[in-house]
């Protein structure tokens, strides 16, 4: 496993390693999300690259940029068994250098849900991600569904810049009561990762309704909502039953639905989603 920090050296690596080339771009503080595309990805690639790299450009001012947890000696450790060939773990200085000015917007699909509430996030996800493509030239890269809209954000700059690579999704890892893996989830309080668990009973409930044939989308809606009220610590920040390409609501569902919440607890954020009948 070779541990590029510079640009140029994960350059003369992957020149210097040909054969399919399979990418998993991450924030760090690896968990079992990760770990699942990094195994994807190497059942698919000749090498494998997984970038550790906490974007600055997608976090909002105030955001948690700062006390985003950084653990890269531990996140090596993690990866050692895996047969990573790549890890590209940038500074902040070496993908930003001063006078940066160039940023890639994802227009109609990065508007909604997440786009609505951080405003600029998908900028910094479209940027940092085309230059990630850019460094390591993958042919496929590997993103998890948890971030839904991210996935669809992605595509569409994929198809719409020609980057020839193929994106391909991994299904979400949860925890045992049911909690979305995220780094995110070391902010919880121990109350809270239990009270957590009402993301996902939300989603079920909300999945469960669409199988029983309830097609109307602000019942489901309701369904997520009510589930989610019996929380006390549970803040919501939107529930969503979404056309699964356009991301927008949805009054009846005839093609499936991509459902999807984002739910604060104290001053931690979550999202999470599912599909139904797509
Ligand atoms: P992050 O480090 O949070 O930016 O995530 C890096 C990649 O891992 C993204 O493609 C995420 O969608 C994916 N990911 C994060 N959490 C999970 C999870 N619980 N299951 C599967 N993939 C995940």
């Amino acid at each position: 496993m070779y541990l590029a920090k510079t640009i140029s050296e994960a350059r003369a690596f992957r020149r210097q390693n040909i054969g399919t080339w399979g990418l998993v771009p991450t924030m760090g503080a690896l968990h079992q999300g990760h770990l699942s595309l990094v195994k994807h990805a190497r059942a698919e690639t000749d090498f494998v690259a997984v970038s550790i790299f906490v974007n600055p450009t997608q976090f909002a001012a105030g955001g948690d940029f700062d006390k985003y947890p950084r653990t890269l000696e531990r996140d090596l450790e993690f990866l050692k068994p895996y047969a990573v060939d790549l890890v590209f773990a940038p500074s902040n200085a070496e993908m930003y250098p001063p006078n940066f000015q160039t940023y890639v917007t994802v227009e109609e699909i990065a508007q909604p849900l997440e786009g609505a509430m951080r405003p600029g996030h998908f900028r910094g996800v479209a940027t940092v991600v085309s230059k990630l493509f850019h460094i390591v030239q993958p042919d496929r890269a590997y993103f998890g569904q948890k971030d839904a809209q991210q996935v669809a954000v992605l595509k569409q700059m994929v198809r719409d810049l020609n980057f020839p690579l193929e994106i391909v999704v991994g299904e979400t890892m949860r925890e045992e009561n049911g909690l979305a893996m995220s780094s995110r989830n070391a902010y919880l309080s121990s109350a809270e990762h239990d009270a957590a668990s009402v993301l996902y009973r939300a989603l079920c409930a909300a999945r469960d309704a669409y199988l029983r044939g309830e097609r109307n989308g602000e019942a489901l809606r309701a369904e997520m909502r009510e589930v989610l009220s019996q929380e006390s610590r549970a803040q919501v920040d939107y529930v969503s039953a979404a056309d699964p390409l356009t991301l927008q609501e949805l009054d009846e569902i005839k093609n499936g639905a991509l459902l999807s919440l984002a739910v604060r607890f104290g001053a931690t954020r979550l999202i999470d989603n599912i599909l139904v009948g797509a």
